[in-house]
């Protein structure tokens, strides 16, 4: 990609549909929970599937990669930030649409927003959602789960786009789900719309199960920081939680990051870089390596480039 591209992309957009928004140079430390990350070379914040198709068939035609965004929940970017295409399915992008037991969502709502309307509805098997701060587009692309559920039991259809822009619809088998895991990590693809089916519920008892989960995520994780959740998977062996804190990590730092006093599974930004976050994270995994034997994985997505070194 050159630099002409980009520019040739955004003004080929804005011709294209002029209620498209588009933004040069994009905060991404401000479009991520864990504050952190350099700018993005052009955000997209669509509102409609559309708009997607667009997005991606001009991006690929002006050959100006793409990187696909939800919440930025689960997400480190680097302090170099992204070039290229971000597209950013949130906000603008959270109807939902009831039937019967069936709810179909565009992928841009949030997770507790669904779990309240399905509630709301008289409709369960979303109560382990309600704290868990994603849209539904990124809850199933990383089969995001708590307290024993996840989407895998309630989603049964995935629809989108592939990187140019042909649509693609995925049942609950096609999407091969596994621990914090879909297929879709593996072939670039962005959803657009969710359905999911749900078993019946009594509202006030699925709301009263929502507080107790939210209870005990507040009891328990770190909400008040700056963090992307649980930082790493969880192995086959154990808990990485306790074996980062029974490595006596727990409070550990690397300039701005910080090993969770709360928490030993999450890594919080305090304020400082990337570079700090990527570092504490390489450090956790060494010493619980040498201490335990095993190799932890990363649950975050790490996207972007490094800042471009300071010349002397
Ligand atoms: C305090 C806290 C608590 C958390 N607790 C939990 C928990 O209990 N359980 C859990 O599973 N996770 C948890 N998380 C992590 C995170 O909320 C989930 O992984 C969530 O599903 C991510 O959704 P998102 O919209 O923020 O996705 P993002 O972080 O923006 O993206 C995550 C990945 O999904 C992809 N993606 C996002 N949207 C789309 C789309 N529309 N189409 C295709 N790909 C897409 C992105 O490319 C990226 O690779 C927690 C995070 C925090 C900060």
């Amino acid at each position: 990609m050159n630099g002409a591209s980009l520019i040739e992309l955004e003004s080929s957009l804005r011709a294209k549909d002029e209620h498209l928004v588009l933004k040069r140079d994009a905060d991404m430390a401000r479009c991520t929970t864990l504050h952190l990350g350099g700018p993005a070379d052009l955000m997209a914040s669509p509102s409609n599937a559309e708009q997607i198709q667009l997005l991606l068939m001009e991006a690929h035609r002006l050959n100006v990669p793409v990187t696909i965004i939800g919440n930025g929940s689960n997400l480190l970017v680097k302090d170099g930030g992204i070039r290229g295409l971000v597209i950013r399915v949130c906000r603008d992008m959270q109807a939902i649409e009831v039937s019967g037991d069936r709810i179909r969502v565009q992928a841009g709502a949030m997770m507790s927003t669904l779990s309240m309307a399905a509630a709301d509805c008289h409709l369960g098997g979303l109560t382990f959602a309600s704290g868990i701060p994603g849209t539904v587009g990124g809850g199933a692309y990383m089969n995001a789960g708590a307290y024993g559920g996840e989407m895998s039991q309630v989603v049964t259809l995935v629809e989108g786009f592939n990187m140019v822009g042909e649509p693609f619809r995925y049942g609950r088998p096609d999407m091969r789900f596994a621990h914090r895991y879909s297929r879709l990590m593996k072939e670039n693809k962005l959803i657009t719309h969710v359905t999911v089916q749900l078993p019946q519920g009594k509202r006030e008892e699925l709301l009263a199960e929502m507080v107790e989960f939210n209870r005990r995520r507040a009891e328990k994780q770190p909400l008040t920081q700056f963090s992307a959740g649980s930082t790493f998977k969880r192995p086959p062996e154990g808990y990485a939680s306790q074996m980062v804190d029974e490595c006596g990590l727990k409070g550990y730092t690397i300039g701005g990051a910080q090993v969770s006093e709360k928490h030993a599974g999450f890594l919080v930004n305090r304020g400082g870089t990337a570079a700090d976050f990527l570092a504490l994270m390489g450090y956790v995994q060494r010493v619980v390596y040498e201490q335990k034997g095993v190799m932890l994985e990363p649950e975050v997505r790490i996207l972007g480039e490094d800042a471009p070194v300071a010349r002397a």
